[in-house]
């Protein structure tokens, strides 16, 4: 069974280690020494000034959210996992969504502006499949009409654009550690910014607002991880370099034989001066019948690509109906993300490609 992502597993006497020092310690949660050593070595890795370590991707953003005390309109991309959306609306604000830009899928920033209304706040964008969103653009909007920034980055861990570490754009960037995802920690995610005062505000805000014992800040939630996930971090942050370099070759071999193969689909363009992480491997269709029929004969093969991401954000059913963004829609019916992860051999991609190029031949 082939199934889109598998979970990177470090050797078990490595996890088994740091298990030792924990028994050793006795000191399980609340900012023990291997969360505060992760947290510095991904801090250095991305290039960041604060970074915040926490339980899940998406209580990062519901942090970022209240630590830049938005309310009203927060615009936003239809075309990312419903947690981007979801946590808008959880933190009752209203979604408002932008179309995709149909040549790499982030949210199209020549149409944000036309969104805007006097109670938007915000912009919340995701550089999805890691690829980066129209950072420069996003920025010279939000400056002009005084909006805040998130980017959740959630696929983006090791993304570099213009020489730049990509968390470094916008007010707060927000990562997930998920089992699923390219740098996991089983379940975790990350808060970053640089701004000082930023910083302050999530540094309380993920410990319930605790200022010592007995004193408080202001107001917090549980966002805190555990020493048992940070060690599953520290055992395969040293393996990060083999998994993106397994992650490029993998791609490229489908590059190759979908074109050798002819097969026919379309895949997004990076921007200039992105230096990519080969997060995910879409492909669409011409149809949502050819995306269909690809998929049930790759699962007949026991291979399991995944619709990610289906339906388009906007067709929730707890965000105002009514709105079209034909792009979103269109690109949500007919993309697939095929299977990729650090040890798929790559006669299982010439098997995937080939059985794509049968199905198409008929389609
Ligand atoms: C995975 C993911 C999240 C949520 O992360 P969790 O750690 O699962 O809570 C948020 N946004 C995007 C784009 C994701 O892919």
């Amino acid at each position: 069974m082939i199934n889109v992502t598998k979970s990177f597993l470090p050797p078990l006497e490595e996890y088994v280690k740091y298990l030792e020092g924990i028994w050793e310690r006795g000191h399980l949660t609340n900012h023990g020494p291997l969360v505060n050593e992760l947290e510095e070595k991904l801090r250095l890795f991305l290039g960041v000034k604060h970074f915040f370590f926490v339980n899940n991707g998406t209580i990062a953003i519901q942090i970022a959210i209240k630590a830049l005390d938005l309310r009203g309109e927060i615009i936003t991309t239809p075309f990312s996992y419903v947690a981007t959306t979801s946590s808008i609306a959880w933190e009752n604000c209203t979604p408002v969504f932008v179309d995709i830009d149909p040549a790499n899928f982030t949210i199209d920033a020549s149409k944000i502006e036309a969104a805007i209304t006097p109670a938007t706040t915000a912009i919340l964008a995701t550089h999805v499949y890691g690829i980066p969103c129209a950072v420069k653009e996003i920025e010279a909007i939000a400056a002009k009409h005084k909006l805040k920034v998130i980017y959740d980055a959630a696929h983006a861990f090791g993304v570099k654009q213009d020489g730049k570490g990509i968390m470094n754009y916008g007010d707060i960037s927000t990562l997930s550690f998920h089992a699923t995802k390219l740098f996991h920690t089983v379940e975790g995610g990350a808060i970053m910014t640089n701004d000082d005062t930023l910083g302050h505000r999530i540094g309380y805000m993920r410990n319930f607002g605790h200022k010592g014992q007995e004193d408080f800040w202001g107001i917090g939630i549980n966002g805190k991880s555990s020493e048992f996930h940070a060690a599953m971090g520290l055992c395969v942050f040293p393996q990060i370099e083999a998994i993106l370099e397994s992650r490029k070759t993998l791609s490229l071999a489908y590059d190759q034989c979908l074109d050798e193969l002819k097969v026919n689909v379309k895949r997004p363009r990076l921007p200039k001066g992105t230096h990519y992480n080969y997060a995910y491997y879409p492909v669409v269709f011409e149809s949502e019948k050819q995306l269909l029929s690809v998929r049930d004969n790759l699962n007949a093969a026991y291979i399991y690509p995944r619709r990610y991401f289906y339906p388009s954000l906007h067709t929730l059913p707890y965000v105002k109906p009514g709105i079209v963004l034909s792009e979103a829609e269109s690109v949500s019916a007919r993309v697939l993300c095929l299977p990729l992860y650090h040890e798929l051999p790559v006669d299982s991609i010439k098997k995937i490609c080939h059985i794509i190029a049968e199905v198409l031949k008929y389609e």
